[in-house]
């Protein structure tokens, strides 16, 4: 297995250069040529493995190069900060509908599953490559993947960390979060702009051939801990495994009955690795892709056209704020096989930000692929709804999640068990859950989160508390037409 890219034949790498660059030459994304297989018999061992060892061995598969001892060394240590043992618990909710708990790491979103991990890879993607140079990441994020990412990379030898996120575009916590973290090698810095804005400076960044000449004779190479990198989707594949092994160790499935999945959907990064763990062996159903009110992965989906061009909606779920949505180009590039055609799609989306795949829809519906959308008010509802009825306090990317589930079942009749992911704690999102559940919110983060514990009888997560006492270090902003030039300084 070598890795390729999605705009262009000519191109093939390993698998540490593909972690280790995380964006092809051309701007387009790695992925690898063929898709491994694991069979039945490997799924059922599963049900006796801890997560480290599932996580080992699914990605031993994805990443040739990486020997299985090796990357169970890394999952041991990257899960060693997660606050359950069962690293992603798998919760009941009733009516063959369950939650898949991400949040138990140290920022308390399902980030934390591969950004905990990625450090290691890139680690040993640095060795395994000869790379001598300082390897600086950039990140633009939405609210979780900067924090995710500066836990991971702070005071790891041999890289910087910088971040961008959109000024105003964030929650409280996930704001404080950011501009607290400590570590000599890292950098925060609030961009005058969306999410989009962010995600596209970066990608100048990286695209900037002058730029990253000049970086490289500094002594610095550039690479990116989105999920436009490889070793950041990757581990992600391994926890659809995981929930699968768990419904089959408790009876809730019988070995080789299906499984839908609902994924609160942004970057299109966690619904794909749905797709991996399904192509290569999961015995999947659908895969229900769930937006907020920026639902343009929704009208693709059902129309086939990609439609850039309308308002960016500031909803209660931010890490689903998103307008272009990056993954997708893996998914376009795995049902054409056409990388003439993906290129030119990408391009037509910068050049005039839409574009129509035609007949490919079916193909995405054909594998699985069903977009749904639940806005404020039904996000709202479902917060309220399942606490009143579950006692279950479900953050609000999570209750898109669970909303999408049900207007599907609703619509399809389908009774099959389904799995949403839930992808945050309900308290990096404090102040809007109290909105939600019709309490009164105070002012501050902090204050919410006290209000929040003391109404659900949930202790705050440690890591979250800990917030109120840490020194802000960064402040200031950056127009995105000069994070370049803000990173050129940074890093020089
Ligand atoms: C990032 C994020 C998502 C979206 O995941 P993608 O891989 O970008 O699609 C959903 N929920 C939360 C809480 C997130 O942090």
């Amino acid at each position: 297995m070598f890795f390729i890219d999605t705009r262009n034949n000519g191109i093939q790498a390993d698998a540490a250069t593909a972690i280790l660059r995380g964006l092809a030459p051309d701007g387009g994304l790695f992925l690898p040529d063929e898709i491994p297989a694991i069979s039945a018999e490997e799924i059922a061992r599963m049900t006796a493995l801890p997560y480290e060892e599932i996580a080992a061995f699914v990605l031993g598969r994805f990443l040739p190069g990486f020997d299985t001892g090796e990357l169970l060394g890394f999952a041991r240590a990257a899960y060693a900060s997660f606050d359950d043992r069962r690293i992603v618990p798998l919760n009941p909710l009733g009516d063959g509908i369950s939650l898949l708990e991400l949040y138990h790491g140290p920022t308390c979103a399902f980030k934390d599953l591969a950004l905990q991990m990625l450090p290691y890879l890139m680690a040993a993607s640095v060795k395994k490559c000869g790379e001598d140079h300082t390897v600086a990441i950039l990140v633009a994020t939405s609210g979780d993947t900067g924090k995710a990412a500066l836990a991971g990379f702070a005071d790891v030898p041999g890289t910087m960390i910088g971040v961008f996120y959109p000024d105003g575009g964030v929650s409280d916590i996930q704001r404080a979060q950011m501009v607290t973290q400590e570590g000599e090698n890292v950098r925060v810095m609030a961009v005058e702009g969306n999410f989009d804005d962010a995600q596209t400076g970066v990608k100048r960044i990286f695209s900037d051939a002058a730029l990253c000449e000049r970086l490289r004779s500094a002594g610095v190479v550039l690479s990116s801990a989105n999920s436009i990198n490889w070793g950041r989707l990757a581990p992600q594949i391994a926890y659809y495994y995981s929930a699968y092994a768990q419904l089959l160790a408790s009876g809730a499935v019988r070995a080789g009955e299906k499984v839908d999945f609902a994924v609160p959907t942004g970057n299109f990064g966690d619904i794909l690795a749905g797709y991996y763990a399904k192509k290569s062996g999961l015995p999947v159903g659908n895969l229900i892709c769930a937006s907020n009110s920026n639902n343009v992965l929704t009208d693709f989906l059902r129309s086939g056209v990609y439609d850039r061009e309308r308002p960016f909606l500031l909803t209660m779920s931010p890490s689903m704020d998103i307008l272009i949505s990056s993954n997708l180009e893996r998914l376009l590039y795995l049902l054409s096989g056409d990388p003439e055609r993906v290129a030119g799609w990408m391009r037509a989306l910068t050049d005039t930000g839409r574009y129509d795949v035609g007949d490919l829809r079916e193909k995405a519906r054909a594998e699985g692929f069903l977009g749904y959308y639940a806005d404020e008010e039904e996000t709202a509802r479902t917060i309220r709804e399942t606490w009143e009825e579950r006692q279950c306090a479900v953050d609000p990317h999570t209750a898109v999640g669970l909303a999408a589930a049900r207007q599907y079942r609703a619509e399809t009749g389908e009774k099959r068990p389904c799995v949403v992911l839930s992808t945050a704690s309900p308290f990096k999102f404090a102040g809007s859950m109290l909105r939600c559940l019709g309490r009164d919110c105070p002012k501050s983060g902090f204050d919410a989160l006290d209000a929040l514990s003391d109404f659900t009888g949930a202790p705050v997560p440690a890591p979250l508390g800990a917030l109120r006492t840490k020194a802000e270090r960064f402040s200031g902003t950056v127009a995105p037409a000069d994070m370049a030039s803000a990173v050129e300084k940074w890093l020089s």
